[in-house]
């Protein structure tokens, strides 16, 4: 696995995000998911797999987020992750409205941001428009989890 940041790192966020990438969290496998989900991106080898176990309560008692790719993938799907557990389904639908909208260059207030945990470095990708797709790939394999796990209604 190459150690090298694959990304221009030159300002205060560079910290969060190589801390994700080289010690990533919540790789380890789940037993008895409830939700699985996979995307691959063949342009540039992006690939993330998650797998949710939620609660009675219908809240994320445990969650596997393991990616493989660029930093910027494997730094995002860790601090997903990392904020996923205790929330319920329709909070992290919310959380990824809201992280698609600080991507897109949405104003985000500091009270959201504040419950964002490390998440807003990433706002730093923002500046390398090609870059964002591969910030925005495990949120895509959230939100296509979200819908398998709730159908239409
Ligand atoms: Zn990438």
């Amino acid at each position: 696995m190459p150690q090298l940041p694959d990304f221009p790192f030159d300002s205060l966020y560079a910290d969060a995000i190589m801390d994700h990438y080289r010690n990533p969290r919540h790789r380890a496998p789940v037993l008895g998911g409830n939700i699985q989900s996979h995307q691959f991106n063949p342009f540039c080898g992006d690939e993330v797999t998650l797998d949710i176990r939620l609660d009675s309560q219908g809240r994320v008692a445990e969650v596997s987020s393991v990616s493989d790719g660029c930093s910027i993938i494997q730094a995002s799907a860790s601090m997903m992750a990392d904020s996923m557990p205790g929330k319920t389904l329709e909070q992290l639908r919310g959380l990824c409205q809201q992280f698609r909208g600080m991507m897109q260059g949405q104003t985000l207030t500091d009270e959201t941001l504040a419950g964002m945990g490390d998440l807003p470095a990433l706002r730093v990708v923002r500046q390398y428009p090609v870059r964002i797709k591969c910030a925005l790939l495990p949120w895509v394999a959230l939100e296509e989890g979200i819908k398998q796990a709730t159908p239409a209604n």
